[in-house]
């Protein structure tokens, strides 16, 4: 190890600063956040750098005696040889000197920063990789949560509580692994700390209670596994049990935990769906068993996903739980298609239904349907296909209407079939799709010649079909 690295507590302290461009100007920015008082010294400073009260800015080149008080300095000069006295000067007063992108006049150097105070992660490469330590800096920063700098506020708050009941340090150790990783967490990461402080609480006069299992209802998003938000990675890769069914792309199921119990819940062959209610019961017995449940769903879970069902259930059992948003197929495989959903000349409004059949018919509201300059986007309508063109048609929209079908929106097996209301239902390679299958119907639909950007691996649409 090159450099130690240890974290300053600049509150008040007075800084050094030499220069008065950009990069000096970013690096005032970050002592200022730490609470430092800043001495800039530069014959010029950029306009827009508003100096706080109790700093000063002095419009000078750098003399020995402005070192004079000084707990810290930075060069960041564009002067090689005024950096190189700065250093020089300040090394002779052993104050520490940090040279902006000059390792060997530094006697401390600047890490890439991830803040999430009171929690502060530190990277550096010593000098050798600012850019290294940035990209690691950016991984990690998907992976912390903002809402962790409020985990460590409030652990501090117990602290001392902690410490007088439990005076075995490991012991100790065990509880806080077991509080800052669990329900208390994810109740304060949701922003409710009276209920995660309720936990702790009752975990501390019940030490030997069995963990509370707790349930993630995460939108898996359309299929792409680029498309998951930063929580729903981060809860996969916590869950012990995965409950989840076909729409949930093989990629993404890969990114679950290792070791985590996966339950398929879908439709097995013979297209029979384990019914809602044994789902629920299955959500709510392993909860109950202490484990931490995640119920992964295509696309977003409360956009005909019966996501709501499967939480009050949760909630009547008093099992804690969150849901997390996904990106719903209408948004993300209209946007891989290259098919913008509404659009100055074509829709001012756009609605999502379901085109699933219900004793053979479709039970939609075809006047509020069949209007113009809207987008309709169909969910579960291939079988209904022919029955949605024909009252679309009926009840005003021109047959020659664009759609648009696509089959595996945002995988490597998406394929587009587009046509209008008159053609599509009568277009035989409607029989070679799978499932699953969105359609949007619309003026937009045309926009796609110009806007396809998404090339997946299978280039298989046929052009005689893309007359529009
Ligand atoms: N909750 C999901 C929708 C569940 S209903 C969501 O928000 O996306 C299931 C329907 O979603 C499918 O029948 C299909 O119409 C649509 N769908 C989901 N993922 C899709 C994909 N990758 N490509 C095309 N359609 C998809």
């Amino acid at each position: 190890m090159d450099f130690l690295p240890i974290f300053l507590n600049l509150k008040n302290q007075p800084c050094l600063i030499v220069g008065g461009g950009e990069v000096a100007v970013r690096k005032a920015a970050v002592l200022l956040q730490a609470g430092a008082t800043l001495r800039i010294v530069s014959p010029q400073l950029i306009d827009s750098f508003e100096l706080p009260q109790g700093s000063e800015y002095i419009a000078e080149r750098f003399q020995s005696a402005h070192l004079d008080g000084m707990t810290l300095v930075i060069a960041a000069t564009d002067d090689a040889a005024v950096n190189e006295q700065v250093s020089r000067e300040a090394k002779l007063r052993k104050l520490p000197v940090n040279v902006v992108d000059n390792p060997e006049l530094c006697s401390f150097i600047m890490p890439a920063i991830l803040d999430r105070s009171p929690l502060v992660v530190a990277f550096s490469t010593g000098g050798a990789s600012p850019v290294l330590a940035r990209m690691m800096r950016g991984k990690l920063e998907a992976l912390i949560p903002q809402a962790y700098g409020r985990l460590a506020a409030f652990a501090e708050r117990f602290r001392d509580i902690i410490k007088q009941r439990i005076a075995e340090p490991a012991q100790r150790r065990i509880f806080w692994e077991d509080m800052l990783d669990g329900v208390v967490a994810e109740k304060v990461f949701a922003g409710d700390e009276q209920a995660a402080e309720a936990i702790l609480r009752d975990k501390l006069d019940h030490p030997q209670q069995q963990a509370q299992g707790e349930v993630y209802l995460v939108g898996a998003g359309p299929g792409d596994p680029d498309l998951l938000t930063f929580r729903a990675l981060r809860l996969m890769q916590k869950a012990d049990v995965v409950l989840y069914d076909n729409l949930v792309s093989k990629p993404i199921m890969e990114m679950t935990r290792r070791d985590a119990r996966r339950i398929f819940v879908g439709k097995q062959r013979g297209d029979h769906t384990l019914p809602q209610e044994e789902i629920n019961e299955l959500l709510v017995r392993h909860a109950k068993e202490g484990k931490r449940v995640l119920r992964l769903k295509g696309g977003d879970p409360f956009i005909f996903g019966r996501g709501g069902e499967e939480i009050e259930k949760l909630a009547e059992h008093g099992i804690p739980f969150q849901v997390v948003p996904g990106i719903t197929a209408a948004s993300g495989v209209s946007t891989y298609a290259g098919i913008p959903l509404t659009h100055r000349d074509h829709a001012q409004s756009c609605v999502f239904v379901t085109g699933h059949l219900k004793d053979g018919g479709l039970d939609l509201d075809w006047e509020k349907l069949a209007v113009p300059n809207q987008t309709i986007v169909v969910y579960m309508g291939l079988q209904g296909l022919g029955n949605l063109c024909g009252n679309l048609i009926k009840h005003g929209l021109s047959p020659d209407m664009p759609i648009a079908i696509v089959q595996h929106g945002t995988r490597p097996t998406q394929r587009v079939v587009c046509g209008t209301l008159a053609t599509l239902p009568q277009d035989s390679v409607l029989a070679e799709l799978q499932a699953p299958t969105l359609i949007i119907v619309g003026g937009v639909v045309t926009l796609r010649k110009k806007l396809a950007w998404f090339k997946p691996e299978q280039q298989i649409e046929i052009s005689s079909r893309e007359t529009i």
